[in-house]
């Protein structure tokens, strides 16, 4: 691996980070809060929030097994995407590389980021070899985008290729298990110890039913997790979303039941989407959502709208041409669904 000196941009690694009112103090404790230019009345909202999600990080650090100076939290996984392009990609000069097809954010902020992104082109079981994505690379390649379980193919990577990814690539290595409570896959966490260059993408939005609240996790060795940190506006991640986060992290059992009915009607759904004369093919899946091969996606789609049921139409999508991506919602939502489609004349 390159040093991580080497892999930062010159200015973020020389820059001096802004100093909130909140960080110069910690370590004491204090009652008068006369630093920061707040209202003193309206509490608890008068007061900025922690900078640094001390709360919401001792959870995690319990739930995912991780120290807690390992983690980086922000307003969606999204905010952790664009931070790597911000702290590693010098625009017009850097680029990465990524699977193709996949999640559209790390596209959009690598334009947005004037960052050039190489697609390699997952095969026809939506897979790919550490050989096709080591080979797109060149000297200024920082950044290899790996999402498993992959979005909108719902397929697991396979482990080995990403490891040796991770093992011959000397840039970072990003892991985004946005889906991983519904994979049959462990969690690429046990690998961070030994490997400095993973980092690891974590969300509420998905299995922990918390999209509303916007809040996402980046997983790395300190070193990085600090330089994120350093980045980072100084309030990103709000009271009400702390808040309602240890809500949720101190109620596992909810996910876990959840995960489970879902993992249940998303078995259901499949099969009786298998046997529609509309349906050519189902792809297997790790997530909460299927890609589904059907006789025409567009006026499948359109016919659904119609109805207010909506799916994803994924078939302009490379390797998807005709694809629907059907997310698992309550048995009463997937019965509609499929009873819409039953009815569906060609
Ligand atoms: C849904 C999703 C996310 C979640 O993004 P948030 O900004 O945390 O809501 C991240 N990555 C992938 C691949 C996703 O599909």
């Amino acid at each position: 691996m390159r040093t991580l000196q080497e892999l930062t941009r010159p200015n973020i690694w020389s820059l001096a980070p802004y100093s909130s009112a909140r960080n110069e103090y910690s370590g004491h404790v204090a009652h008068v809060f006369l630093d920061a230019n707040e209202n003193p009345y309206n509490a608890p909202f008068n007061r900025y929030p922690d900078p640094l999600q001390g709360e919401v990080k001792q959870r995690l650090a319990k739930i995912k097994g991780v120290p807690e100076e390992c983690i980086f939290l922000g307003n969606g996984s999204d905010e952790a995407i664009d931070l790597v392009y911000r702290c590693f990609c010098e625009p017009k000069t850097d680029n990465v590389v990524a699977i193709c097809p996949t999640y559209g954010m790390y596209e959009v902020c690598a334009d947005i980021n004037n960052v050039e992104y190489r697609q390699v082109m997952l095969d026809e079981h939506f897979q790919v070899t550490a050989e096709k994505l080591l080979a797109a690379t060149d000297s200024n390649t920082k950044v290899i985008w790996i999402c498993s379980p992959n979005n909108p193919t719902g397929n697991n990577i396979y482990r080995e290729e990403i490891m040796k990814v991770i093992e011959q690539f000397d840039g970072l290595v990003i892991v985004d298990e946005a889906y991983i409570d519904f994979s049959s896959e462990k969690t690429m966490l046990l690998q961070l110890a030994s490997h400095p260059n993973l980092i690891v993408l974590h969300t509420m939005s998905k299995a922990w039913g918390s999209a509303a609240i916007r809040l996402g996790m980046a997983f790395a060795q300190k070193d990085i997790i600090d330089i994120f940190n350093k980045v980072k506006y100084p309030y990103n991640v709000n009271l009400l979303t702390q808040e309602q986060a240890i809500k949720r992290l101190d109620d596992k059992i909810s996910v876990e039941k959840w995960v489970n009915m879902l993992l249940l009607e998303r078995g259901r759904l499949m099969q009786a989407f298998a046997e529609l004369p509309i349906c050519e093919k189902v792809y297997p899946t790790d997530a909460n959502f299927f890609l589904a091969k059907m006789t025409d996606a567009q006026k499948i789609y359109d016919y659904l709208v119609n109805k207010g049921i909506i799916v994803r139409n994924r078939t302009r999508i490379t390797l998807c041409n005709n694809c629907l991506r059907v997310t698992i919602g309550t048995k009463d939502e997937n019965g509609e669904l499929l009873g819409a489609l039953r009815f569906y004349k060609e």
